[in-house]
């Protein structure tokens, strides 16, 4: 909306809503075109995206095109090449007492959605359900997160430029601007965020009937089962838990395993840290930033939890806390009590797999399990015996990028699932139509 700055909330759902109503949204072209139009401002505009990205979360060049430029053209990419043929109507068997008739169902456009994102990938946490929104048809308004306040102004700025402006809005702001814009209705609301503000979002959709998708976090676990290769292992661990400053809702949070393999999973993740990151992590390139003072200072307070294996330092200056590993880490210390959404990995010791299982399922339910194991009889226990978001054996984060998987959570992690075609099913309404003929 920075084309129009001065357009209130209840005004920009106005016009979206009227250009809705004209049908223009509705024809593949237009959500093609849009698609196209979207991807193209990625290419045209990615360095200056990631320049936005390194300002708010010190995120190196390598890493804003990785997982959120180039993740968000892949999105755009796969739907382009399959959208026409999800939204072909899907024939439904007729009973008998009914014939002669047919039966089909089709994805009908929501109408106005709403998607507000949160700061730690400020970029692709907006543009994917974005990207669904339109794919389906509708109107949306985008409502960036204040806390990365350079891609919020960028996305600002260069959304109106690309796409259809009286179908597509940018809404800037923090709790004032959202809180408005939560009292207009909506057809569907996309958040991703804490379970805090979910609730608040949830309340606020309930007076309208609006539907909602609930993209929360939580505290992800990482089982290491023993006799697992734990050179591969801490290297997957250590990648996806550092990544982003481990400022990722799907980061691994804490590892549960056995006291053996611990003390050797310690010693594997010391050695993996300085590969990746040298001796000094504040002088790497590849390393990022919290995003603020408030969060360091949270994270700060986490340290003392258990004995530090590596790392445990850290400059408030500069809002960087060294990749740091703890060891034996008691399940009731801070650390263990709230979603750590920083660089501290906790290593919590477990006899076995049934003190694993046990572990979890006293928990709320996580975004997703991480599971290393070279045994089958684990795979199909955690796979049946506990309940999250998602579930990855080998490597975390990964089911995330796959666009044919939906992404989403359970429980406290969240309601509802997006990627691919998940996010046609999330911003659309599948219609059933039965045509009995009069004669
Ligand atoms: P945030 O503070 O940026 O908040 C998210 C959005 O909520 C922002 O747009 C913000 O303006 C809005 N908001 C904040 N307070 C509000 C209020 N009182 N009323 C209405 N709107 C309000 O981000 P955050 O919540 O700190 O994000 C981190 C959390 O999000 C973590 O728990 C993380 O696990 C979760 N997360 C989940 C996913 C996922 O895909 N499931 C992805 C990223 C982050």
């Amino acid at each position: 909306m920075s084309d129009q700055p001065s357009e209130k909330p209840a005004d920009v759902v106005v016009r979206l809503r009227a250009t809705f109503d004209t049908g223009r949204t509705k024809p593949l072209a237009w959500r093609t075109g849009q698609l196209e139009a979207l991807r193209t401002l990625l290419t045209e505009r990615g360095d200056e995206l990631a320049a936005a990205l390194h300002a708010d979360l010190g995120k190196s060049r390598a890493e804003a095109y990785r997982t959120e430029i180039d993740f968000t053209v892949r999105e755009i990419d796969h739907t382009l090449e399959h959208l026409a043929d999800w939204l072909r109507p899907q024939p439904a068997p007729v009973p008998e007492r009914l014939s002669p008739a047919v039966a089909h169902t089709v994805q009908d456009p929501l109408g106005v959605v709403l998607v507000i994102a949160p700061w730690n990938y400020p970029l692709q946490l907006l543009l994917a359900p974005v990207v669904g929104a339109l794919a389906a048809g509708n109107c949306v308004v985008a409502k960036p997160s204040e806390l990365a306040p350079a891609t919020s102004r960028a996305v600002a700025g260069l959304l109106p430029r690309y796409l259809d402006r009286d179908a597509v809005a940018v809404v800037e702001g923090a709790v004032a601007e959202t809180t408005d814009l939560l009292a207009q209705r909506f057809d569907h609301i996309f958040y991703t965020g804490n379970g805090r503000v979910g609730r608040i979002v949830m309340r606020a959709a309930a007076e309208n009937l609006t539907p909602v998708t609930l993209e929360l976090g939580g505290k992800s676990p990482a089982f290491v089962d023993r006799g697992t290769d734990l050179g591969v292992v801490a290297a997957r661990l250590a990648s996806t838990k550092f990544m982003n400053a481990g400022q990722t809702c799907v980061a691994p949070d804490y590892v549960l395993t056995d006291p053996e393999t611990a003390r050797e999973l310690e010693k594997a993740l010391t050695e993996v840290l300085r590969t990746m990151y040298g001796d000094d992590p504040a002088a790497s390139p590849d390393y990022g930033r919290i995003v603020n003072e408030r969060h360091f200072d949270r994270l700060t307070g986490l340290l003392d939890s258990g004995r530090t294996v590596t790392g445990g330092t850290h400059d408030r200056a500069d809002r960087y806390i060294a990749p740091t590993v703890l060891a034996e880490v008691a399940p009731d210390s801070p650390v263990m009590r709230e979603e750590i959404f920083g660089p501290i990995l906790p290593v919590v010791e477990v006899a076995g797999l049934d003190e694993a299982i046990a572990f979890i399922r006293d928990r709320d339910k996580p975004l997703a399990l991480y599971v290393f194991t070279e045994s089958d009889t684990t795979r199909e226990r955690l796979t049946w015996e506990t309940s999250s978001g998602g579930l990855t054996f080998g490597l975390p984060v990964a089911h995330l990028t796959v666009s044919d998987l939906p992404f989403g959570g359970v429980g406290e992690s969240g309601m509802g699932s997006y990627h691919g075609r998940y996010s046609l099913d999330t911003f659309s309404h599948r219609k059933a139509v039965l045509d009995k003929p009069l004669n």
